[in-house]
């Protein structure tokens, strides 16, 4: 977007792209969908942001949803608005979003290197004046954009040297964390459970001091840990009570709309009415089946017995288990295997006006290298764009 916005512009811009293709990660993005970005308003919009969202508000005020989708719409790309005003294309395909990009790259006479990595910057007198190629070349350019992404995915081509490249050239890095990442949890019963979602339930993560509460909504385990909507949108605040060498566990409440009285009375109530059936097979209409052989087994309920046998501390130590199942969270997935990229250059050295780095006259960036990141849902991407977008227009009018 940066280089289409500087092409239209009418400035002669060069695209390098390490990769063979364009806009490796882009076609993986939303399951092969693209969710490239989501019609909620604009505060709604900058509190999906973890923190600094006000850092984007010039970007968006320039180029924000609309702007977006008459930018693809116009382009022949008729876009749909799905469940929580995520935004996709028509066709269902990544590909479709990449191809319009491409060919707007085309129309204004950008000229694309490919399988070529830029390795180094060169200023002179704090002014940009090129760069450095894979292949030992020097290309003079007066304005320099760096939209190289974070480290998440790395084989997408994202793997950071972009970042470093702003290191070695004096600005501050904020650590790199995953975001938008899966949890690992010390019990292993979960391994028992991998593939299985739960709907509806609410999540409790905590420290022992601060509580992150959820909303209601699904979980998913995986053979190591937990992932699913509802992790995914918290991990990245997670990740941060972890990374301060602290212990953190979640509970999880299965049943968010009952009471523990409510839930326990109607426990009973199914026991009772099916007092000679196998408490396994009774239990099976409140949680799914192997949920019940898990809980029966921690609980040390025999799951052959007879419903009409269990007893009251039987159900109490079920009934906890519903409630407030806990897990202890040990630390979070590669960050290779993040969907996002926490961290990276330093709001403080970034001109919000422009997207141009205080450090190095007519340098730029844009998109997930530098420190901003949000939930899921299309937020991570409009902000690619929008500060694409102010990047490559600032840098062909300054
Ligand atoms: C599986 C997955 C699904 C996602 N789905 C969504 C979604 O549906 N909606 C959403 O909003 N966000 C989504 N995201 C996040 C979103 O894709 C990223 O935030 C976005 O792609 C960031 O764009 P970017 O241009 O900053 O970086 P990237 O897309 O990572 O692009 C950086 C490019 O720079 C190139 N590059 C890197 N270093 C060099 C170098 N030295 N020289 C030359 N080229 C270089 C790379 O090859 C790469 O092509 C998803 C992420 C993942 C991993």
């Amino acid at each position: 977007m940066a280089a289409i916005r500087a092409g239209q512009l009418q400035q002669e811009v060069t695209l390098i792209e390490k990769n063979p293709i364009l806009g490796k990660k882009l076609l993986l993005s939303g399951k092969g969908r693209c969710n490239l970005t989501n019609v909620c308003a604009l505060d709604a919009f900058l509190a999906r942001f973890s923190h600094h969202a006000q850092f984007l508000r010039d970007a968006f005020k320039k180029f924000f949803h609309q702007e977006l989708i008459n930018f693809f719409e116009k382009r022949g790309l008729r876009l749909k608005v799905e469940r929580q005003l995520r935004v996709f294309p028509v066709t269902d395909k990544s590909n479709s979003v990449v191809a319009v990009l491409k060919k707007e790259l085309l129309t204004n006479q950008v000229k694309i290197l490919f399988k070529t990595a830029v390795k180094d910057i060169v200023l002179a007198g704090g002014r940009a004046k090129g760069l450095i190629l894979s292949d030992g070349r020097f290309i003079a350019a007066d304005k320099i954009i760096l939209a190289c992404g974070g480290v998440s995915y790395s084989f997408t081509g994202s793997t950071g040297e972009g970042i470093n490249l702003a290191r070695k050239l004096g600005h501050r890095i904020i650590p790199l964390r995953p975001g938008l990442v899966p949890l690992e949890t010390r019990q292993k019963s979960v391994k028992a459970l991998e593939g299985l979602t739960l709907k509806n339930i609410r999540l409790k993560f905590s420290d022992g001091q601060k509580q992150i509460i959820s909303e209601i909504g699904e979980l998913l385990f995986t053979g190591f840990g937990i992932s699913g909507p509802l992790v995914l949108s918290l991990s990245g605040r997670v990740v941060d009570l972890l990374g301060a060498d602290k212990k953190v566990h979640v509970e999880i409440d299965l049943k968010p709309a009952l009471s523990r009285e409510q839930l326990d009375a109607r426990i009973l109530r199914e026991l009772k009415a099916n007092a000679k059936k196998e408490i396994k097979n009774v239990l099976k209409s409140l949680l799914p089946q192997r949920l019940v052989g898990v809980f029966l087994e921690m609980a040390k309920i025999d799951p052959a017995k007879k419903a009409g046998q269990m007893n009251r501390a039987e159900r109490e130590s079920f009934v906890s288990l519903c409630k407030a199942w806990r897990l202890d969270i040990t630390r979070p997935c590669a960050i290779e295997e993040a969907m996002i990229t926490r961290g990276g250059v330093s709001l403080q050295d970034i001109d919000p006006r422009t997207m141009q780095s205080r450090l190095a006259e007519g340098l730029y960036f844009a998109g997930e290298m530098i420190d901003v990141d949000a939930d899921t849902g299309g937020f991570n991407l409009q902000a690619a764009f929008s500060t694409g977008y102010l990047a490559g227009e600032s840098a062909a009018l300054n």
